[in-house]
């Protein structure tokens, strides 16, 4: 293996896909939803598939089909408030992994360093190695509360501890809002705070907003490119799997300005080069529609957050009445609880894992049938015993929705 994946073999969902199919559990691990998405793009798959444009089954422009760059424009002009270029300012990628992928490696290299905010999305130190950059770390850390619920809310960056690390070497910071695995949406000020470090020292934002229209009220999510002179160093980041409830499709895009998006166009051209053009189509269709009715409550943006707050509510009740502390989400559809109040109910001793967390994950999945994914693996070597009291589960399942009824 080359020196640059070295560390970076393990991989928690290879790990825990294969005991979930060992186990059987209620599988609360992996973040997908376990229900059909909104029929019109399952319908607009089948109408592609069987249509008379046959040219729909061949390759189609390799950096976005072009009716999806034109509606990922479209869309995105109006949420950040500027005219977006679909040829040069948008591009369609694998999924978001992919885009990660070509905004990491098409913009550092070798003594480069990228700041991570903890806990993160796990792929994120594996992308910044691969193109030999260093990763630096501050974690989100819970503010003391003597009493009330814990919200993503309460989680925050030490000000001073994140303008330490940035320097001549930082070449980016990566930002999750809404955050995986916390829910944590990240404030104006905070976004703000952020953004004045990045211009201080000239650095890339990486915003990954996957979650974007996962947004619980009354919390609102703030594109950081729409932050006075972000627009020109940030690197926005969607997907349609989220978007749309169908993780398995895999189609996601980043757009930016041109002279960013050049580097991700280089990197996409001579690694996957083109994504499937019938899920292209599928989306493109997908957003034409949604465009039309953004904003009112039965756009699918809108409506999917409200479904989800009553399973999040549910989830924080029945982890609660268990005896764990759950921290509420402001977004997302995940949620990490404290689980040790539980310590003696649990035979930790029976796992052989490091961290606390995978123990009690593994076990758990074993002995009780419930998935939860360990956080650590969302924090670096360092910092890992910051998750191991933790668990993270995810609500955007049908059986929940069984269980409120
Ligand atoms: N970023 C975050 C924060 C995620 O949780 C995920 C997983 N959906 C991704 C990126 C990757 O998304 P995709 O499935 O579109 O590759
Ligand atoms: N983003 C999803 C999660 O955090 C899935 C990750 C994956 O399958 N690699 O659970």
């Amino acid at each position: 293996l080359p020196e640059r994946y070295v560390g970076s073999e393990k991989s928690v969902w290879v790990e825990y896909i294969q005991l979930a199919l060992e186990h059987n559990p209620l599988n609360l691990g992996q973040g997908f939803p376990d229900y059909a998405p909104p029929d019109y793009v399952t319908k607009a798959i089948a109408e592609v598939a069987q249509g008379d444009n046959v040219l729909l089954h061949q390759y189609t422009r390799g950096f976005g089909h072009p009716r999806l760059v034109n509606v990922l424009a479209k869309l995105y002009s109006q949420l950040v408030g500027r005219q977006l270029n679909p040829l040069s300012e948008v591009l369609v990628t694998a999924g978001a992994y992919e885009a990660l992928f070509a905004t990491i490696l098409g913009h550092t290299g070798p003594g480069d360093e990228v700041i991570i905010i903890e806990p993160f999305f796990d792929c994120y130190v594996p992308m910044v190695k691969a193109g030999q950059a260093i990763p630096r770390f501050i974690a989100l850390k819970p503010q003391k509360k003597t009493s009330g619920v814990i919200s993503s809310a309460d989680w925050v960056l030490d000000p001073n501890e994140l303008a330490s690390l940035f320097n001549a070497k930082t070449k980016a910071i990566i930002l999750n809002t809404p955050q995986n695995p916390l829910g944590k949406v990240f404030s104006r000020s905070e976004l703000e705070m952020i953004a004045d470090l990045c211009k201080k020292w000239n650095v890339l934002c990486v915003a990954d907003e996957v979650y974007e229209w996962l947004v619980y009220k009354p919390n609102e999510h703030i594109r950081i490119a729409t932050l006075p002179g972000m627009w020109e160093r940030t690197i926005t980041i969607g997907s349609a799997g989220k978007t749309f409830s169908v993780t398995g499709w895999k189609i996601g895009w980043a757009y930016g300005p041109a002279h960013l998006m050049k580097n991700l166009q280089t990197v996409h051209q001579n690694c996957v080069y083109t994504c499937s053009t019938v899920l292209q189509e599928a989306v493109a269709r997908g957003f034409e529609l949604e465009m039309q009715r953004l904003g009112q409550p039965e756009c699918y943006f809108q409506s999917l957050a409200v479904e989800l707050l009553s399973k999040r509510d549910f989830m924080a009740q029945f982890l609660s009445d268990v005896g764990m502390v759950p921290t509420i989400p402001e977004g997302g559809y995940f949620m990490v609880a404290d689980w040790t109040a539980l310590t003696n109910k649990v035979r930790l001793e029976e796992e052989t894992d490091k961290n606390r967390d995978y123990r009690f994950t593994k076990w758990m999945t074993k002995n009780v049938k419930i998935q939860g994914i360990p956080p650590s693996a969302f924090y670096s070597p360092e910092h890992s015993n910051l998750g191991e009291n933790y668990v993270r589960y995810c609500f955007i399942k049908v059986w929940l929705v069984s269980l409120c009824l």
